[in-house]
């Protein structure tokens, strides 16, 4: 008989300790099994790196074309367009897709849940995804998770259920939030990613028989998380409610973002920018003309992240140049944040690092 991980799914092997799956054959004595992986994991904090190419990825997303069930897709919503999964629509053949937007706690308090709802409705048909219905959840919280619940129970109609986001929505949070709301078991799922994992699908039984799949995290490569180191991405990440900053800028004026992003006001008079990213990040502003020689200068001092030791191997910034035609524009530095220009009519340069995306979005605020 197969015994599988609790934490990742993976097969358990006791003979190979350097091998996946490996657990110390005492472990086998116990009735819920955790390979040697995913318990360095939970208990020191191992943090591994995920190895799924995207050919994998292809490979789980046309297995959800020959299911029969409900596809949750869950989002990032401080990374909404960084966190999607491009093509899910025409992978899933007829079965429904739930859209959920995690994260909700890192939310400013004004913005309106409703409207935020609304919005991301809109963004999923421009992005050619037609949903069965949008919410938005805390899992870290709990917030609406019961009423993600009972969403699922409705639209499953008796079927399987698959969930599927990129690494870092907060998928296995979202899992395990749901299960041990409905069963009283503690974190089932390691709350996090390491490879080996890739192609198991985590298989979660239901009371009727059916059950909840918990498909691998995939890796969009355009995020700002894959440039930068482990300290630095504690930094971008934001843990609480976003408290925006205001800046209003003259012409030929810049913002650095950490070093890792600039934003050059080049024209369109005195008006104000409106600033949503972690809290911990730094913001420096400096004369347009004197930018390029502060970041060749400061780059790891006074403008990180990234620190001093990060900045072997970080790619050059490159600049987009926008102009900015709608009112209430958001500005996008893939999983960075973003920046809010309400009027029309400004140009603006914006700058990633190499690889990085960079867009214009209307407004979700
Ligand atoms: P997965 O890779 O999609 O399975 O993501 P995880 O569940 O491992 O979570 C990724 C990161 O996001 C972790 O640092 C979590 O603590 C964090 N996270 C998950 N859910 C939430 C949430 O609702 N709010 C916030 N602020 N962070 C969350």
């Amino acid at each position: 008989m197969k015994v599988h991980c609790i934490g990742c799914g993976v097969v358990i092997q006791t003979d190979q300790p350097n091998e996946l799956g490996y657990a110390p054959p005492s472990a086998l004595n116990k009735e819920q099994i955790i390979c040697q992986r995913c318990f360095r994991l939970k208990h020191y904090n191992e943090v591994q790196d995920v190895s799924l190419t995207d050919e994998d990825f292809l490979k789980i997303l046309n297995q959800l074309g020959d299911v029969d069930g409900l596809i949750v897709k869950i989002v990032d919503i401080f990374d909404f367009n960084g966190s999607w999964l491009p093509g899910l629509q025409r992978f899933v053949g007829k079965n429904p897709i739930l859209l959920i937007g995690n994260k909700e706690d890192l939310l400013p308090k004004a913005v309106k849940r409703k409207k935020m709802i609304q919005w991301m409705k809109q963004q999923a048909k421009e992005l050619g995804l037609d949903p069965i219905d949008v919410l938005l959840v805390s899992a870290a919280k709990g917030h609406s998770v019961d009423e993600a619940m009972e969403a699922i129970e409705q639209y499953r109609n008796g079927r399987d259920v698959y969930v599927v986001g990129c690494t870092n929505v907060g998928k296995s949070t979202f899992i395990n939030r749901v299960i041990k709301q409905a069963t009283g078991e503690q974190e089932l799922i390691t709350t996090s990613h390491f490879p080996g994992t890739t192609l198991d699908m985590i298989e979660i039984p239901l009371d009727d028989g059916t059950a909840l799949y918990d498909t691998p995290g995939i890796i969009n490569h355009h995020q700002m998380a894959h440039f930068v180191g482990k300290k630095d991405l504690k930094v971008i990440t934001p843990k609480k409610e976003i408290k925006p900053i205001i800046f209003q800028l003259n012409e030929e004026q810049t913002l650095f973002f950490g070093g890792l992003a600039r934003l050059d006001y080049i024209k369109g008079g005195r008006r104000s920018f409106v600033c949503y990213l972690s809290n911990a990040m730094q913001i420096h502003r400096t004369k347009l003309e004197n930018a390029d020689a502060l970041y060749e200068r400061q780059l790891g001092d006074l403008l990180q992240p990234p620190g001093k030791d990060e900045l072997e191997g970080f790619p050059e910034l490159v600049r987009y140049e926008f102009s900015i035609k709608e009112g209430k524009t958001d500005i996008v530095f893939s999983g960075l944040g973003w920046v809010t220009v309400n009027e029309p009519g400004a140009i603006v340069a914006a700058y990633v690092p190499k690889g990085v995306h960079v867009m214009l979005r209307k407004s979700l605020i």
